[in-house]
């Protein structure tokens, strides 16, 4: 099993020298097993992974969301696989009603003024369906397990098994070591590679710097580390970086996690790695 990071940034896309070693596009993650593609959010790194799948002429995958929050959408329209006849999508929305509150944000985005081009425009073969908390489901060699995830209006984490490996990807999370509950810590335990929220720097969550950021859905590294730690995870990737992050702040805070987690670094955009045991 293969993860290749495609868009790291949170909140919002950034540019700029500042930002260029650790990526500014928001989040999208490729998993890939015996020549199947999932994708993880559709955040703006979506949209140079699907002119890489038009490259390869490989044109079908499974998109899990997490949750509807913008930049987890916003690199649909943008997505050329979508509009090209015989491609074939299977959309996975989050949530009870997944299938549907799925179709609506991605048709509601591309209506006007937002956007001039419809969803109705994209050609492809596109097929919607529902993750639901707790209940596995698989798609190709991929075991996928959703997880509720405390964040508002909700988040699903994805445990993702295959080759006898396992990764967990849960993006948009707001705890600490003491809040982890039992249900999320079993589900995480001992994983291969765990991606986890890792936006503040805990004087930025107790509102030294500016608002506290209490509430708003994202963890600290440090306790993000301290999570990675405690299940045993055998790397950590920390994600989700704020954009008022520049690639020294992203970096010195992995470094202070490290601390609490040797196996912690920043997610990168473009980097790829093969999960292991
Ligand atoms: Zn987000
Ligand atoms: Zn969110």
């Amino acid at each position: 099993m293969e993860v290749r990071f495609w868009g790291v940034r949170g909140s919002v896309a950034v540019s700029g020298a500042h930002s260029a070693r650790i990526g500014g596009n928001t989040s999208c993650l490729e998993v890939t097993s015996q020549g199947k593609r999932l994708i993880l959010d559709a955040g703006t790194g979506l949209r140079a992974l699907g002119d890489q799948m038009l490259r390869e002429q490989n044109l079908e995958a499974a998109l899990l969301w997490s949750h509807l929050h913008w930049d987890h959408v916003q690199g649909f329209p943008f997505f050329a696989p979508a509009y090209v006849p015989g491609a074939r999508l299977t959309l996975y929305g989050p949530g009870p009603d997944g299938a549907t509150a799925l179709r609506d944000v991605l048709d509601r985005q591309m209506q006007p003024p937002s956007f001039p081009v419809p969803l109705g425009a994209m050609r492809s073969q596109m097929t919607f369906a529902t993750a639901r908390d707790g209940e596995p489901f698989e798609w190709g060699p991929f075991r996928i397990t959703p997880v509720d995830l405390p964040h508002p209006q909700g988040c699903l984490g994805y445990r993702i098994e295959a080759d006898g490996r396992s990764f967990f990807y849960a993006t948009d999370v707001e705890m600490s070591l003491d809040e982890l509950s039992p249900r999320i810590a079993r589900a995480m335990e001992g994983v291969d590679a765990l991606c986890l929220d890792a936006q503040y720097t805990p004087d930025e969550y107790a509102g030294k710097v500016g608002p506290s950021r209490r509430g708003w859905g994202h963890s600290t590294a440090i306790e993000a580390a301290k999570i990675g730690a405690a299940v045993n995870a055998r790397r950590l990737f920390l994600f989700h970086h704020d954009p008022a992050h520049n690639d020294e702040t992203v970096e010195r805070m992995a470094e202070e996690a490290r601390a609490y987690c040797e196996v912690a670094e920043p997610a990168r955009e473009g980097k790829q790695i093969l999960v292991t045991a």
